[in-house]
């Protein structure tokens, strides 16, 4: 999984798998859309 970090709200969320170069992907919090520029990976066991 990955974290990303909406730039319009500030709300972090996971993702499954990363964006592809230039691949807009939605908040899930402010439903905005958004190429994300850096994505930290998260293991889900180690949360
Ligand atoms: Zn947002």
């Amino acid at each position: 999984m990955i974290r990303l970090i909406c730039p319009h709200c500030g709300v972090a969320f996971l993702r499954l798998a990363p964006a592809d170069d230039g691949e807009a992907v939605v908040c899930p919090h402010c439903r905005r859309s958004f190429v994300p520029e850096e994505e930290e990976w998260v293991d889900p066991e180690d949360d």
